[in-house]
Formats: structure tokens, sequence, C-alpha cells
């Protein structure tokens, strides 16, 4: 009998431990490296011990714990919207759909999809933290700030290209940091609404970037987005790795804790051109992000870091068939080839644009310390978009263009191999640094990665209330109250009335009207034209009482 005692103390003090330990979890990171299929990451570790004997090993290596699942609502290749917006609402999407429930597809659907939660705005991670744990948020990409993934944790549509829609929620979600590309999708209106919420707004201003004292802030670099690696001039945007850094030490100054995702935008964009090596010096710049946010977590003990992609890009192979006898290459034929790259393939289209045909091979041999055959060197000249040379427009070729033959003079060259130029479906790798017991590991889908996030941040079953308490629809929480929805210049307005108040609503941001007084709510108006919905917070229905 003492023994079963003894035993049941020890379990029961092991699970208070483990729940202790849980409870003492104040911040999460996770960190995206867009479109990594595992390829990316073997190729840039090599390419880091071929440049670098003594570093063998990435910042994410020892933390390296499992794979996960990724895949949209109807079909098992993902698109950026739906993969980052499952990790962060713990439902799956429909290909565009940024974290809202989709329209079913019975024939297709990968698991039940309920058509009566259709166009449902679905609560972040980051926008349940804020509200429920009044814990800071921050985001950090190096895309334009209303791309899918960004946009997922802040925001939400059925349609990723609404980028107004978007860039208006992602302004109002009260993110304490903003991080990343697109000066050009910041409004007018959105940059006054920012600086008189307190926020430092800063657009392609790194020395602003880098002396504000404050700890919120809106920080944009690039009219569209931000530079590639290759391509950064670094007096005038900070590396993934800085951002990462500066992100942090605002963030950390709430007590209450942090949720920042980070995103490594452009390995997938990359990956789209089959361009080598920008695939590995953006994998590799958004390590050291990695490695920042895990020297902060190590140090810290109260941080969980977590590193995945959302999906895998091109079939990236170290060998291809295009080299004979390719599997006895050595690691100079392959890595030595790639490893004095001057310029992406996007900036070498624009150099050799302006040279004369007589320097193409030196210009390219400068840019590359790649030897152009003859043969390439007449692909060059059929280009549609190469005007210098010795060929009339019509004798060039319509279907040939110098970024398609520049990259392809790389591929064979350097023999790596590729499958597509788009997105795969293969899992992806999971990286997870959890000072508790509760380290996420193994194989897992993207909604059981979601859970993890919503455990490790104490969210646990709380989400979908809150979606229903933040996102109710308006016929809902004004049932029995006269509304209606007018079209005002193309935007519609919600009123709704009653003997003594008028609210009024408008779509995609936080601000309503009540009697002509502005009121800022926690969280974002969304609306959606396909059902004639607004989604609004429920206790909007006191205001009227
Ligand atoms: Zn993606």
């Amino acid at each position: 009998m003492k023994r079963i005692v003894s035993i049941l103390v020890l379990v029961l003090l092991t699970i208070s431990s483990i729940v202790a330990q849980n409870n003492e979890i104040k911040n999460v990171i996770l960190l995206i490296p867009d479109g990594a299929s595992l390829s990316a990451v073997s190729v840039s570790r090599w390419y880091q011990r071929y440049n670098n004997p003594e570093k063998t090993n990435l910042h994410i290596d020892p933390y390296i714990c499992g794979t996960i699942l990724t895949h949209s609502s109807n079909a098992p290749i993902a698109d950026s919207a739906p993969a980052a917006s499952s990790y962060m609402t713990g439902y799956l999407g429909r290909p565009g759909s940024i974290s809202m429930y989709p329209p079913d597809d019975p024939s297709n659907d990968i698991v039940f999809m309920d058509p009566e939660k259709a166009y449902q705005p679905l609560l972040t991670i980051s926008e349940a933290a804020r509200i429920t744990q009044s814990k800071a948020t921050g985001l950090v990409f190096t895309c334009e700030f209303p791309n899918a993934t960004p946009a997922s944790c802040a925001s939400h549509t059925y349609d990723r290209s609404k980028y107004d829609w978007i860039a208006s929620q992602m302004v109002h979600n009260k993110l304490d940091v903003v991080i990343g590309g697109g000066v050009s999708y910041l409004s007018d209106h959105g940059r006054q609404f920012l600086q008189d919420e307190g926020y430092g707004v800063f657009l392609d201003d790194i020395n602003a970037f880098r002396n504000y004292k404050g700890d919120r802030m809106w920080a944009l670099f690039g009219e569209t987005y931000m530079e590639f690696e290759l391509d950064r001039d670094v007096e005038k945007e900070p590396s993934i790795a800085e951002m990462t850094k500066v992100a942090i030490e605002k963030l950390t100054k709430n007590e209450n804790g942090f949720f920042l995702m980070v995103e490594g935008s452009k390995i997938d964009w990359a990956a789209h051109s089959n361009f080598v090596p920008s695939i590995i010096t953006e994998m590799l710049a958004f390590d050291e992000a990695c490695g920042v946010a895990l020297d902060f977590a190590k140090a810290d003990g109260k941080t969980v870091v977590v590193i995945v992609p959302d999906h895998g890009n091109s079939g990236l192979s170290i060998g291809s068939d295009k080299c004979p006898n390719y599997f006895e290459i050595t690691k100079d034929e392959l890595f030595g080839a790639i490893s004095n790259f001057k310029a992406t393939a996007l900036k070498m289209v624009y150099k050799l644009r302006e040279t004369e045909p007589a320097d193409l091979k030196e210009v390219f041999y400068q840019l590359t310390s790649i030897e152009m055959t003859d043969n390439d060197y007449d692909r060059l000249l059929q280009c549609t978009d190469y005007r210098l040379g010795p060929l009339s427009d019509e004798e060039r070729s319509k279907d040939s263009f110098l970024l398609y033959e520049i990259v392809e003079i790389i591929d064979r060259t350097t023999c790596f191999g590729f499958t597509t130029t788009g997105h795969t479906g293969e899992e992806v790798f999971l990286a997870v640094y959890d000072p508790t017991p509760n380290r996420l590991t193994g194989h897992n889908t993207n909604i059981e990665l979601n859970h993890y996030l919503r455990r490790t941040l104490g969210l646990t079953k709380c989400l979908e209330s809150l979606t229903n308490d933040y996102f109710a629809k308006h016929t809902e929480v004004f049932d029995n109250y006269s509304y209606k929805i007018t079209d005002k210049n193309g935007i519609p307005v919600l009123e709704v009335k009653n003997k003594n108040n008028i609210l009024e609503i408008l779509p995609n941001t936080n601000i309503i009207k009540l009697n002509g007084k502005e009121i800022k709510l926690e969280s974002v108006i969304v609306y959606v034209d396909k059902n004639n919905t607004f989604y609004l917070p429920r206790s909007l229905r006191n205001l009227l009482i």
C-alpha cells in the first residue's frame, strides 16, 4: 500500500511539474521557411560546409525532430495561404484562403468540411494570444506584408489576392511589431492610423529602424518586397536575422510574453524560379534568423521555437539526369560552380539586356564564374527580350526569355535537378526547441501542429469559442434589430438601428461608429461578399441596449 501511495505521489509530482513547466512558457516564435523542401535544407548545408569546412551544421540541425503533413482542404498540394492558415487556426482551407473556413468540395475534401461553416473567419493563435493573454504579437518577413504567410496570422479572406482587404485588416490588427517588405501596400490612411496609434512607422529608412527606441513599430522596406539576399544592399535593407533580433527586443518588453512569426519568404520564390544559388542564400539567411531565435530561447528558458516550412517547392534534387554520370560528381563540381554568384537570375537579366553581344560571355562569367558554351550564346541571342543582338524582332523566338535561358545554363552546368516550377506535396521537416518535456516530435499533421502551439501558449480549447465571440454573423448578433447593408462608393456598410442609437460598421478595420462616435475594437471586422455577411464581435449587441 505504501508503495502504491509513493508511486501515486511520484506520478502526481511528475504531472504537476509538467504542468508547471508548461505554464512557464511565455513566448512562442514560429519560423516558416516558405517553400523549403528538405532538399533545400540539404543543399544549403552542403554549400555552407563547402565554403566553410568548420560549419558542418545549420542552426536548426540539433532541433530537427519530425515531419509535418501539409495540405489544403481539397488537395494534397498546398499553397502558402491554407498551409500557414492551418498552422495559425487549426483548420484546413481551400487554395488561396486566409484564416477562413472554406466552402466544402465533397468529392475532393480530404476530411469532412462542414458546409454550414463556409466563409467563417477563424481567429488565429496570434490574435487569441493578444486578445485573451495580452501578449505582444509580431511579424517578420521579406515579401510584401499582405502576402499569404504574414496575412494568415492577422487577416481573414477567402482570396489571398485581395491585398486591399488584407492590408487594411493587418494595419488594424494591433500587431506590435511588423518588419518586412511592401512600402507601396501601406496606404496613406493606414500610415496615418498607425502613427496616431503611437507606432514608429518607417518606410525604407534603415537608420530610423535601427535607432527607434519605442516598443511598437511598422518598418517596411522595398516598394513591393525586399530584395533577395544575393542582391541585398546592406546599407538599405536589414538581414532577416537583424529583423528577428529587433522584433524580439521590442516584444520582450511585454511582461505577458509574445507570439512572433518569422517567414523566410523568398526561399519559395527562388524555388519557383529553379534558381539554386538563391534557394541556398535565402535558406542560409533564414537559418541565421533561426539562430537568433534559438539563442534567445535558450537564454530565456520560457520560449518555445518552432521551425517548419509550409509546403515543398520545385522537386529540387542534388544530382540530375541532365549531367552524364552525375552520380560521380565531386563536391567541387556541385558546389564550386555556385559559390561565386554575384546576383540573382533576375538581376542578371537586367544586366545582360544592356550588354553588347561581344561582351555577353565575359559579363556572364563575371556574374556566375560559369563559362557559357557557343550553343548557350546562340540561345541567348534568340531570346525575345534580348534586343542588342544581330537578330531582328521577327527572327528572335517569342517563347524564349533570358531568365529561362540563364537558369537553364546554370542548372545544367551545376547538375541540380528540378521536377517543377511549382509547389510539391511531400511532408516538410519539423524542428522544435521546447524547454519543457512537451516537445512535439515524430510525424504530425498541420492541424496537430496548431494544437501543439495552442497547448504551448495555454490556449487549449478556447480558439473555437473565441472565434464564436469575435467573428459572429451580423444576422445573429443583431437578430430582432433593424439592420441593412448598403454600398457606399463600392464599400459595404452595415447600419444597425434601434430607438436611440445608430451603429455604422465598415469592413476590414477595428473601428465602428456609434452615433457618429468612433469605437475601437479588439478584433477586425470581416465582410464576405459571397454570403453578404459581416463577421463581428458578439458583444456589439450590448452597445445598443
Ligand atoms: Zn508558401
